[in-house]
């Protein structure tokens, strides 16, 4: 007879169990899970990584200055964050409010 694999249900300390809910973080919107009954908000280790990395994002970015480009004018982006050549798709959300979605 073989053991019988448990899959383990996580339950919070209050009996509660935890659900999937976006919540937010320093500004930052991210999945994480929150207990039904006590409201109690913990991360799975590629949530808490999730997030490290948006905080580091975040941390390298911040404001930043159009800068002109020949006849043109642009952003410049940290290195460690894009590359050359790399595509990148922006659609316009407000006036002033883009979003960049940033290609392979
Ligand atoms: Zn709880």
């Amino acid at each position: 007879m073989g053991k019988k694999r448990k899959v383990l249900k996580m339950r919070c300390d209050c009996g509660g169990s935890f659900k999937v809910g976006t919540q937010e973080f320093d500004g930052l919107e991210i999945d994480a899970l929150v207990c039904s009954k006590c409201g109690f908000v913990t991360l799975t280790k590629d949530q808490a990584k999730r997030l490290m990395k948006l905080r580091q994002m975040m941390d390298s970015l911040g404001k930043r200055k159009v800068v002109r480009i020949g006849n043109t004018c642009g952003v410049t982006f940290p290195a460690i964050l894009v590359h050359p050549g790399q595509e990148v798709d922006i659609r316009p959300l407000m006036p002033n409010k883009y979003i960049l979605t940033f290609g392979k």
